[in-house]
């Protein structure tokens, strides 16, 4: 996640001029206890991250499913198939899911009426939640998939509600793209809401921090870097998250002492985080017990599919769509994360000098950035990069190492 999908999916943008007007007047650093903030809102513990490269245990990489102009919808007639696509939803997969799912199903249904079994290709975060959604409108599923989780690249997303990053391009979209961008995000977001609670708490709200010594955080664009690591001009996407503002929390800019974080500036939100490990295992096990199959199957072309029984296809096969459709609209746009095992208590998120964190139950995740929303473009490397996972954990370590204890806690090194 880049600083404008952290900050627009915190609210943070929305705050910005109440914080700037909040800065004013905060003039101590020493208290613990923010004289403004009210008792009740103060922020919990802070767990502070075990920043050490030797505590990486994994990297992962992925290749968000890029379309300028936004998801792919259509439909498309093999002979007697009926197939409903639903791939291309760049770095907002995990959040416009379920809104996304319910329109292609609904699509689907028009499309073909009257049919009572669906296949859905695909087991990605597209792919699941789409099998679920035919299944709850009373269709018979089957859903066929090269990779199954952990397998599939959603299982290597950061796991945070950013419904517009890297979702299209301002200049290629059709001008029912806002609106129906909001209709997605606002079911998503409720069918999220259904998910809390749960065993294993495969979705929950936590805090989120922009941290920094110079400016209150904004989201400026920047320039963006071609695999060869050239500055070009940068694309321009959209950001449509002000439509959706209502959903989150505003962003607030803490009085200095408030947290122990270090930095000048300590803006505070929430959002939603996905524990996608135990999510991804949540969603197969609600569809196999409602009675789903899973096949493993690859198509390698569109006359494969018309070897499936079924009639009527929902087509979730993310950045696969491009070579199985001949689709070139998909480009590949590259994302690593380091993985830093998890910690007892440590639930929360933090965005400082470009680089993310977000601890999650199934690990801590890391992504510095270089340019923003901009790196990665057109970049199909799925190898993992160590040097650029080792320098993420040592922004966090810098950070960390200027952090003073909570509570006069003190560590004894022989101890
Ligand atoms: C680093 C990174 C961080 C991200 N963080 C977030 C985030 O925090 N929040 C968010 O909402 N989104 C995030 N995303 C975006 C999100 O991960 C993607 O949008 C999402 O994973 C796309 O899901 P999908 O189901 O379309 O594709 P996939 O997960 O790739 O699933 C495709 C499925 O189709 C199958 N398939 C493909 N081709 C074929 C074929 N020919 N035959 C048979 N089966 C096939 C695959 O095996 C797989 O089962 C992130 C992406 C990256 C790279």
């Amino acid at each position: 996640m880049d600083r404008r999908s952290f900050l627009q999916s915190t609210g943070a943008l929305a705050g910005l001029g109440v914080l700037n007007g909040c800065a004013k007047h905060v003039t101590t650093q020493a208290s613990t206890i923010a004289p403004t903030l009210p008792f009740y809102d103060l922020p919990g513990p802070i767990v502070p991250i075990r920043a050490d490269v030797d505590r990486i245990f994994r990297i992962t990489v992925c290749l968000r499913p890029f379309r300028a102009a936004g998801p792919c919808f259509d439909v498309e007639k093999l002979g007697t198939k009926t197939v409903v696509m639903n791939y291309g939803h760049g770095g907002s997969g995990w959040s416009l899911s379920w809104g996304s799912a319910d329109y292609a199903v609904r699509k689907a249904a028009e499309a073909l009426p009257g049919q009572r079994d669906i296949a859905v290709i695909g087991a990605g975060a597209l792919g699941l939640t789409a099998a679920l959604t035919a299944q709850r409108m009373g269709y018979t599923v089957t859903l066929y998939a090269k990779e199954r989780p952990p397998y599939v690249r959603s299982a290597r997303a950061t796991g945070s509600w950013t419904p517009d990053s890297r979702i299209a391009l301002q200049n290629a979209v059709t001008p029912a793209f806002a609106a129906d961008w909001e209709s997605m995000a606002r079911f998503s977001f409720g069918m999220y809401q259904s998910y809390l609670g749960a065993a294993g708490s495969p979705i929950e709200w936590t805090d989120r921090y922009a941290l920094s010594d110079d400016d209150p955080p904004s989201a400026k664009g920047s320039p963006r870097a071609n695999a060869a690591g050239e500055v070009e001009t940068s694309h321009e996407f959209i950001h449509l998250n002000n439509r959706i503002a209502d959903l989150t929390p505003k962003n607030q800019l803490l009085p200095p002492g408030a947290t122990p974080f270090p930095t000048k500036y300590v803006q505070r939100s929430s959002s939603l985080t996905f524990n996608v490990a135990g999510y991804s295992k949540q969603l197969l096990q609600e569809f196999q017990i409602a009675g789903g199959r899973i096949e493993t199957r690859e198509f390698h072309t569109p006359a494969d599919l018309t070897s499936l029984p079924q009639s009527l296809i929902v087509c979730c096969t993310g950045y696969g769509s491009r070579a199985l459709w001949g689709d070139e609209s998909v480009v590949p746009v590259r994302g690593q994360i380091a993985w830093l095992i998890p910690q007892e208590g440590a639930n929360y998120g933090i965005y400082y000098k470009r680089l993310n964190m977000l601890a999650r139950r199934d690990g801590i995740v890391i992504q510095p950035s270089v340019h923003g929303e901009q790196d990665g473009w057109n970049d199909t490397n799925e190898e993992p990069d160590r040097a650029e996972a080792e320098g993420g954990v040592k922004i966090l370590q810098e950070l960390y190492s200027r952090m003073k204890p909570q509570g006069g806690r003190q560590r004894n090194a022989s101890v």
